[in-house]
């Protein structure tokens, strides 16, 4: 198996930057509180934290659900579903690596922002975490419409770029960086 590339210090500095700058917009568009924010119950996690499961190649991130079950209880129903955005550092460096007109930062927001939205909407019971491999693709592009339409506002360096960059994903649904 190939050396997987990580992210290095400074970049997992600009990923806690992006997780809170997508945080805030993500929220801000849902209307979310604070309370509503917590109860996603979400963690974002890169590639030195997963496990040999949580690594796939071909995507820059993938959502893994957990069931937590509640300290000293065994029963089921006081279980809760917990979700964890596994960043995958090695596909978003090759992918930055061929397209060097990328910012990592603004690259990094799409992608959170992204699986943000898929969380907000598993929690609201608009999409099914165990749907069909059809109703995964419809629910893909409205994600990245979503993903869209919070990002375009936003000026930051290099996200035009990005947003470009995602541009043509309708077109072309097989394309990485799906998940
Ligand atoms: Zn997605």
């Amino acid at each position: 198996m190939k050396q997987l590339q990580y992210f290095s210090p400074q970049q997992l500095e600009m990923v806690n930057q992006a997780v809170e700058m997508a945080e805030e917009l993500v929220s801000n568009h849902y209307k979310l509180s604070t309370s509503q924010l917590r109860r996603l119950n979400y963690d974002v996690k890169t590639l030195s934290d997963l496990n040999e499961a949580e690594i796939v190649s071909g995507h820059f991130a993938q959502i893994v659900k957990y069931r937590l079950k509640k300290k000293d209880t065994l029963r089921e129903t006081e279980a809760e579903d917990f979700y964890k955005i596994c960043l995958q550092d090695h596909s978003i460096l090759e992918t930055l690596a061929q397209h060097p007109e990328l910012a990592f930062l603004a690259f990094l927001l799409y992608i959170l922002c992204h699986e943000m939205i898929h969380i907000v909407r598993f929690r609201r019971f608009l999409q099914q975490f165990n749907a069909s491999e059809e109703e995964k693709l419809v629910e893909e592009h409205r994600v990245h419409a979503k993903t869209r339409e919070i990002l375009t506002p936003v000026s930051m360096v290099g996200l035009e770029s990005v947003l470009a960059f995602y541009r043509d994903w309708c077109v072309q649904p097989s394309q990485p960086g799906g998940a």
